[in-house]
C-alpha cells in the first residue's frame, strides 16, 4: 500500500481529511490532516505475517542445479561407482537412485548432501 500524499511504501494507512479531501496516508502524512479512520494494523499485521511465513517457505529448499542428473552420473562414470552400490551404502532403493540419476526424481537435501559428499559433486546453486 502507498501513502497517497508522498507514496511511500506502508503497511499502515491512516485515513485522513487533509483541507477537505479523505485521503489514505501514512503515519507521517496523518499529523498533517484530521484523522478519521486509524489502520487497522491487526489485519495488516496479519498479512505481513503470511506474507514472510510464505517467502520464508518458499526459500526454505536450496536450489538444486538443473543439471544435477548429469552431473551425478557423469561423477558415478567417473568413480567407476555403480548405481546399486550406491544405493545400499546410502540406504535407499536401487530403482530410486535410478530415478534419481535419470533426472525424474529430485533428490531430498538429506539424499542430495550424501551424494555430494560421496561422489565429490555441488548439486545446489
Ligand atoms: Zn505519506
Amino acid at each position: 500500500m502507498n501513502c497517497e500524499l508522498c507514496g511511500v511504501t506502508t503497511d499502515k494507512l491512516y485515513l485522513v481529511d487533509i483541507e477537505g479531501s479523505k485521503m489514505y496516508v501514512c503515519e507521517k502524512c496523518a499529523k498533517l490532516g484530521k484523522i478519521i479512520e486509524m489502520p487497522s494494523t491487526k489485519i495488516s499485521n496479519e498479512n505481513a505475517k503470511e506474507k514472510i511465513e510464505k517467502e520464508l517457505s518458499e526459500n526454505a529448499e536450496p536450489l538444486i542445479r538443473s543439471d544435477y542428473a548429469k552431473v551425478l552420473t557423469d561423477s558415478l562414470v567417473h568413480k567407476k561407482l555403480k548405481i546399486e552400490d550406491l544405493a545400499r551404502r546410502l540406504g535407499v532403493s536401487e530403482s530410486y537412485l535410478r530415478k534419481v540419476f535419470g533426472g525424474r526424481i529430485v533428490p531430498d537435501e538429506n539424499l542430495a548432501k550424501k551424494l555430494e559428499k560421496i561422489l565429490e559433486v555441488e548439486l545446489y546453486y
